[in-house]
């Protein structure tokens, strides 16, 4: 017999399977050639880019047109009491997407229309299915800039809000959340909200809006965004500079943002790293010997103004301990060091088993965190590896399988990934400072919230999805 949800709360969440009825209703909704029902077809929607991270097969893919069958869907999805996934483009890197309980992902990758570029507001009005770097490119040819930069450019703008993604840019211009002032989104029961506008502000009761931005699809579905847009800066610089200590190029990080250097780009990467993606990439990096190098940029309108910033960043960091700086003021330079950063997670992954940690520090804390994980790394006999927007704090930390037999892998990496997560806790610091929690780090979450901050968010979970069926499993377990 099919279990209903009463929407009371309190029950247990059992899920029902889709029956050929509940199947027939949804090829209506969407129509049958947006209907994904073949196991090979499925299959490409079992997992995302978490390395080792989970999989689960839906039952049904559907991929809706419009909002209206997104709330169709939902409506149904609700009454049979049947799980809803929903999916960007699956890059994200906590199993976020991961239809864990089966029944339903629903894509959004033919909803990918740029509705509106308003140039009078400097917005956009966007479906979600859009990707960043068509949209980027879109807005680009009109001499604007959508500044929230996620690393993987093939993501789209519903799953940058579902992660709240932030990026190489994120020192400068903030996260997804900044760039967003209104949403149009449909909750588990279909109903259809607008949430926020084309406002710049607005202080009008508690703002909902913020609520569903990095929720990881667990309290509504983002049907509509309407997204802040710069003027292009006309002018980058980027410098690429070696240290012959990590703790020093991690200083030096605190260091410039002491002394207030607008850098719009501040990345750290050790030297293991490097080497793979000269490898990954069949090109030489302008150096390789040192253990850590720092990836700056600066942007701007005026090049003298930038070349006399970039001289005296140059110079806080060669009195920080740099061996030399390397300056890249032309657009094939910038792209080589900058392709170089982004092919780092695909060259390590290509190289073995590893785990990933998405940790967020104050910025004065990165140079202990890095003490500390490297500490923990030789307690444990294994390679931690690190690189990561250290001008947000945020140091991507992977530990390595290289060539430790599996059975010691196993029962070391629950232990270092523990000791990473107190030590972070310790130091301040935040479990995850963009990739979200998704499946792999709910574990970890009471380390870091006191329970009545979790239980509150329960609570908030039960108000916008009372049957659970909503990404369940994800952040934290259904009732
Ligand atoms: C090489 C690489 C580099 C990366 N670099 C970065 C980086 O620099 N910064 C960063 O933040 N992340 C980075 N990521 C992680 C990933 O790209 C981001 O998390 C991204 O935001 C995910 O977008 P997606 O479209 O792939 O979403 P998905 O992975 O499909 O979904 C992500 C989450 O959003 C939810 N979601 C999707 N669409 C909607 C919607 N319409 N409404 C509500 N919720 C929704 C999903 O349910 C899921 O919980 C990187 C990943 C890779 C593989």
């Amino acid at each position: 017999m099919q279990k209903h949800c009463t929407g009371s709360g309190g029950e247990k969440m059992n899920y029902n399977p889709i029956s050929p009825e509940i199947l027939a209703q949804l090829q209506e909704i969407v129509d049958t050639k947006n209907v994904l029902v073949a196991l090979t077809e499925r299959e490409r929607y079992r997992n995302d880019e978490t390395p080792g991270g989970p999989a689960g097969l839906p039952e049904v893919v559907v991929k809706p047109e419009n909002t209206a069958a997104v709330a169709a869907v939902l409506q149904l999805s609700n009454h049979h009491r049947i799980p809803v996934t929903v999916r960007g483009q699956g890059t994200g890197l906590s199993g976020n997407a991961v239809p864990i309980h089966g029944g339903i992902v629903m894509s959004l990758e033919k909803m990918n229309k740029i509705l509106e570029i308003d140039t009078a507001n400097l917005l956009a009005v966007v479906e979600p299915g859009v990707v960043l770097l068509d949209f980027r490119a879109a807005v680009e040819e009109l001499g604007l800039f959508y500044p929230a930069d996620p690393g993987e450019r093939s993501s789209c703008i519903g799953g940058n809000i579902g992660t709240n993604a932030g990026g190489m840019n994120g020192v400068k211009y903030g996260k997804t959340r900044d760039y967003v002032t209104g949403l149009e989104v449909v909750l588990a029961s279909g109903a259809i909200l607008e949430l926020g506008g084309k406002t710049v502000k607005r202080s009008s009761g508690y703002e909902l809006m913020h609520l569903i931005i990095g929720s990881e699809g667990t309290l509504a579905i983002v049907t509509r965004a309407i997204l802040k847009l710069s003027p292009l800066p006309r002018k980058t610089i980027s410098l690429y500079i070696p240290f012959d200590d990590l703790f020093a190029a991690a200083r030096t990080v605190a260091a410039l943002k002491r002394a207030r250097m607008p850098l719009t780009a501040m990345e750290i990467m050790e030297q293991d790293a490097i080497l793979l993606a000269e490898a990954r990439l069949e090109q030489k990096m302008p150096y390789n010997q040192a253990p850590a190098y720092l990836l700056l940029r600066l942007d701007g309108e005026q090049e003298e103004e930038l070349l006399t910033l970039a001289q005296e960043v140059g110079e806080h960091c060669l009195a920080n301990g740099a061996l030399d700086i390397f300056v890249g003021d032309t657009r094939p330079a910038q792209q080589k060091l900058w392709d170089a950063r982004a092919c780092l997670f695909e060259a390590l992954k290509a190289h073995g088993t590893m785990e990933a940690a998405d940790v967020a520090l104050p910025c004065s804390q990165v140079p202990e965190y890095m003490y500390r994980m490297k500490a923990i790394g030789r307690k444990y006999g294994m390679t931690i590896t690190s690189f990561g927007h250290a001008g947000d704090g945020n140091i991507h930390t992977w530990p390595l399988q290289g060539e430790m037999p599996e059975k010691e892998w196993a029962q070391k990496i629950p232990l270092v990934m523990h000791e990473l997560f107190v030590t972070t806790r310790s130091l301040g610091g935040a479990l995850s400072a963009e990739h979200g929690i998704g499946f792999t780090k709910k574990a970890y979450l009471p380390l870091f919230l006191e329970p009545a901050q979790l239980t509150l968010m329960k609570q908030i979970k039960q108000l916008f999805d009372p049957c659970q069926i909503l990404n369940p499993g994800k952040i934290f377990d259904p009732k």
